[in-house]
């Protein structure tokens, strides 16, 4: 299949890659033990342009498309650990692009701009202990006195949480309203009122930290609400093409590699006299899995096209149609990718299931996708609303 990438895209992916195998690599073991990975990795991944790579040059960025930040996704899967991985992905393409799209040049300098340099941890809060994937069912309430954003409420799952410089936050602003009382508000978490309650345990992606966080009387200026107040679901909407289109890309990423690495595996670990992979069965359920991977590129690759062609070409809202693009990709990849690390499992027999070897973490960090950002059952409800079923 052809692809768009230029010389710049491919002297990119080295320096991305070279970043997660040097520097990010030799590390991840023991910060997947630790629970958790220092903030340089931030400070560097802004020093090196990887943050904001796709973003305009006038808030820190490197001027480039969105295929800058598949180019990203892809190689950074190279560090072997999806914590740190999604992460980094949080602070470029999940809590900061609503504020490049509608934020005031103040708002751009405050947040956006050091974010992407990494001197501001980003961190993205949606989802409350009674509100995941049913959005409008948020209580966090933010009410306007004065000048000033009185917030109070609880946030659940936060990836960055625990050291996050600021939240991008979706509140109730109106809380009669349902979709149209939700605002988006930019929360500096050194604000009087506001704690990170529980640091959560969570079955893979270690090395990322996950939170619950607290509001109590929490005050902030006016000034902080991104856009308009009252437009923060249909906001976020369109800020969710921008992670799950990337979350996509990144799992099958993954998938592709770890396809790899096993059928590479295969040829030399032999079994009743002969490599493993020499084994009809084997080749049959890898020609598969390429055939699913290679489909779920295709249709990455189509979604990613229109995507930057809305969003960094024409500078117009995402269409319909390629949100319903995005919605399958994401459907399909989750699927992809917990069959293919489950069969690569397999295929490694005993080692497979051992904490030493990669397919272990890969295992159980790629699980996540089939949830986080949109669970697979919501790609669905999503996709049959948009068929207009
Ligand atoms: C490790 C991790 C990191 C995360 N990071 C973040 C973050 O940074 N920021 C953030 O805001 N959130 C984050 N999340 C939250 C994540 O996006 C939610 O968990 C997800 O959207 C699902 O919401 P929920 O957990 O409340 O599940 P629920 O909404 O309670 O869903 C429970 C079940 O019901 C199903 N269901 C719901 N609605 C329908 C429907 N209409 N039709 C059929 N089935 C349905 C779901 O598919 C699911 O199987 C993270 C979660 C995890 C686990």
């Amino acid at each position: 299949m052809p692809t768009p990438y230029t010389e710049e895209h491919e002297l990119f992916r080295k320096q991305v890659r070279a970043f997660a195998e040097k520097e990010l690599r030799p590390n991840v073991d023991a910060w997947e033990k630790d629970r958790t990975f220092p903030n340089w990795v931030f400070k560097k991944a802004g020093e090196l342009g990887i943050t904001g790579a796709h973003y305009p040059e006038d808030v820190g960025g490197g001027g480039g498309d969105y295929w800058f930040s598949v180019v990203k996704a892809e190689e950074l899967v190279r560090c072997e650990a999806a914590g740190v991985t999604m992460a980094l992905l949080v602070q470029s393409d999940m809590a900061t692009p609503c504020i490049n799209e509608l934020g005031t040049k103040e708002q751009k300098e405050e947040f956006l701009r050091p974010a992407l340099e990494g001197d501001k941890i980003a961190a993205l809060g949606v989802t409350e202990p009674g509100a995941g994937s049913d959005v409008a069912g948020i209580r966090t309430t933010a009410r306007l006195v004065g000048d000033e954003y009185v917030i109070d409420g609880a946030k659940t799952y936060i990836t960055n949480g625990t050291r996050a410089d600021f939240v991008t936050l979706l509140v109730k602003t109106d809380p009669e309203a349902g979709y149209g009382g939700i605002s988006i508000l930019l929360f500096p978490t050194d604000t009087k009122g506001f704690a990170v309650s529980k640091k959560l345990e969570k079955i893979g992606n270690h090395s990322s930290d996950t939170a619950e966080l607290f509001f109590d009387g929490c005050r902030i200026p006016k000034r902080y609400l991104l856009g308009e107040e009252n437009k923060g679901f249909q906001y976020l909407m369109q800020n969710f093409q921008s992670e799950r289109l990337i979350g996509s890309t990144s799992a099958l990423a993954a998938a592709k590699w770890g396809l790899d690495r096993s059928v590479a595996y295969g040829k030399e670990r032999k079994a009743f006299g002969k490599p493993i992979m020499a084994r009809e069965s084997w080749k049959h359920t890898f020609a598969d899995l390429y055939t699913k991977a290679q489909a779920g590129r295709t249709l990455c690759y189509d979604a990613v096209t229109d995507f930057n062609q809305e969003r960094y070409i024409d500078e117009t809202d995402i269409s319909f149609e390629t949100v319903k693009k995005i919605a399958m990709c994401k459907l399909f990849v989750g699927d992809v990718t917990t069959e293919v690390m489950d069969t690569c499992l397999q295929f490694h027999g005993g080692m497979g299931y051992l904490e030493e070897l990669w397919v272990a973490r890969a295992w159980r960090d790629q699980r996540l996708f089939r949830i986080g950002g949109g669970t697979s059952e919501v790609m669905k409800y999503m996709i049959a609303k948009l068929m207009g079923w």
